[in-house]
């Protein structure tokens, strides 16, 4: 952990203009947990709650998330929570692509200052960015999820498991069974 840079990022984001969502969103979600987590969850973008508490994962979704964590006795300060884009899109739009390439680079920060052991990907989004970044095949998330992809990086071993995202199973019972399947496989790697 490297004090003087996370408060540098930090800074940084509070006072980002790289891409027009500043304009709209209450608060930038930096992220939080552990800045020496085994284990970095990554989502896709702050929605309502997230970015009037500037905290991730606080809302529906949230509830869900603390469900899986707890379901493999995780607690959230064990572990660190980012998203692909730190400001919310309007209406919880899709990220666009413009957006994302200007605001990774803190999501490059955050890994490279985090160093985790594991990256599990919280739906599409995130999934698509950490495999083009860590030169995995794109696969779809209904293909993906639940396998463990082992990478070899200048730093080390990286293991990444793509999860479908907790939104989705928010209305959907059966996704949820999954979800749940899904990251019992994280708890046997940790
Ligand atoms: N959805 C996300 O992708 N991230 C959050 O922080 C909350 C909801
Ligand atoms: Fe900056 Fe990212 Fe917010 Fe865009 S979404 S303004 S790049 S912090």
């Amino acid at each position: 952990m490297d004090n003087r840079k996370w408060r540098q990022l930090e800074r940084e984001i509070a006072n980002c203009r790289k891409c027009d969502l500043w304009k709209t969103r209450n608060n930038p979600v930096i992220g939080e947990g552990s800045k020496d987590a085994r284990i970095m969850f990554i989502g896709e973008a702050p929605g309502y709650w997230e970015d009037i508490k500037g905290r991730p994962f606080v809302g529906k979704a949230g509830k869900i998330f603390d469900e899986l964590l707890q379901s493999i006795d995780l607690r959230r300060e064990e572990v660190y929570i980012a998203n692909v884009l730190k400001c919310r899109p309007p209406n919880n739009r899709n990220p666009f692509q413009n957006e994302i390439d200007a605001c990774t680079p803190y999501l490059d920060q955050q890994i490279e200052l985090i160093h985790p052991r594991i990256i599990a990907t919280l739906g599409n989004f995130a999934l698509s960015y950490i495999s083009k970044k860590f030169g995995l095949k794109q696969e779809s998330i209904g293909q993906s999820h639940g396998k463990i992809f082992k990478i070899k990086t200048l730093f080390g071993d990286l293991i990444i498991i793509p999860l479908y995202h907790p939104a989705a199973a928010v209305y959907n019972p059966l996704l949820k069974k999954t979800l749940l399947e899904d990251i019992a496989v994280v708890k046997r790697l940790l």
